[in-house]
């Protein structure tokens, strides 16, 4: 059976882990990336024997350091079935206009946007866990941001399960990217947006439109992980071990017992990462504190806690072998996306 052919637009902090797992996966070929920075990314890319292409104006730049270009963006979009744009929040439709959009039209691309995008962007917003059946009539789809993903995989297994009435959320950002050493804030928690609610429920709504949902988000200087703190009302009376147990049913959700590991913090989640020597520390999973789980009659609340480097990545992979119209697709997309990237193997 050949491989889907894949390309990534930008070589960032998402971009290079959907390359890495498009690159791991055993009926995916990553057939290049494009990157318009000659930096410290381009030898990552070649050490890692990555085609690397960019865009015409840029290709001087590149080779004044030394460095060599396969093709222009042009030349890697003929040879690819599926696109991934993982370009910062808003370059996603400059490139759909300028590139993608002509070869769509002609049947011949399939496009994955991110997060950063507006959902106009795409033909459908999507998370596994709620409508990867939309996939499979789409031409283009727009990941959710990391705190949408963790928010909506969650909402989607307890309304599957009980029904959920009402998701009240506030979300505590990290200021930052690890890597990133220009962002804040330093020293203080920033109102992100001043005003409840911020975009966060409106993006949730372009995945589940009719869910009733409200989000008020902050900064906080930290740049392991997002936490948040959230609030559902559900649709019938829930013990806790019941949505312990619903829950242990889902490899990208893990269940963490704070007080028998010890893990009360992102610092010590992303430590047991480390620890684990999983690759650039990631859990794409989201990590919900069990001793935080707590129920009244119909109401659930809970924290937990969003890697935001790495959450979006299954979803990524799985979104290709929606557009790639895959036989058995989604299930055995989601089974072989965890378990080739080893999800749900974190602390048993
Ligand atoms: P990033 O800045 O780390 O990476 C973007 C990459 O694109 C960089 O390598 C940059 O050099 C390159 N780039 C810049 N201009 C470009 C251009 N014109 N053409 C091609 N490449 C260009 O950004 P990121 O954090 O990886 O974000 C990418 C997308 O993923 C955004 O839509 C963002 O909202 C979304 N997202 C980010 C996170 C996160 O926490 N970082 C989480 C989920 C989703």
């Amino acid at each position: 059976m050949s491989k889907i052919r894949v390309g990534v637009n930008g070589y960032g902090t998402i971009g290079k882990r959907i390359a890495d797992a498009v690159a791991k996966m055993p009926d995916m070929e990553l057939v290049g990336i494009v990157k318009v920075t000659p930096d410290y990314g381009y030898l990552v890319a070649e050490q890692k024997g990555i085609p690397v292409y960019t865009i015409k104006d840029r290709i001087d730049k590149f080779k004044d350091k030394g460095f060599k270009v396969e093709g222009t963006i042009e030349d890697l979009l003929e040879q690819i079935e599926i696109i991934v744009d993982a370009t910062p929040g808003g370059y996603g439709f400059y490139y759909k206009e300028k590139y993608y959009e002509k070869l769509i039209n002609k049947g011949k691309l399939k496009a994955i946007y991110q997060g950063g995008e507006k959902s106009e962007v795409a033909d459908i917003s999507f998370n596994a866990y709620c409508n990867a059946e939309e996939a499979l009539k789409a031409n283009s789809i727009r990941i959710v941001s990391c705190n949408t993903t963790g928010l909506l995989r969650v909402i989607c297994v307890l309304n599957n399960a009980f029904g959920v009435e009402k998701v009240r959320a506030t979300i505590i950002r990290r200021a930052a990217d690890p890597k990133e050493d220009k962002r804040g804030p330093v020293n203080s928690v920033k109102l992100n947006p001043p005003k409840i609610p911020s975009h966060h429920a409106l993006d949730v709504k372009t995945v589940m439109p009719n869910i009733d949902i409200e989000t008020a988000a902050v900064i906080v200087p930290t740049t392991l992980m997002h936490v948040h703190s959230v609030y559902m009302v559900l649709k019938t009376k829930v013990r806790v071990d019941e949505i312990i147990d619903e829950l242990s049913n889902y490899n990208r959700i893990l269940v963490i017992d704070a007080e028998k590991t010890g893990i009360d913090s992102t610092a010590k989640i992303v430590e047991a990462a480390r620890d684990l020597l999983r690759s650039r520390y990631d859990i794409p999973e989201l990590i919900i504190w069990k001793d935080s789980i707590y129920t009244r009659e119909n109401e659930l609340w809970f924290l937990q806690a969003v890697h935001q480097e790495s959450i979006v990545v299954p979803e990524n992979i799985d979104a290709i072998r929606g557009l790639a119209r895959t036989d058995g697709y989604p299930d055995k997309s989601i089974k072989l996306t965890d378990s080739v990237l080893g999800i749900g193997k974190f602390l048993g």
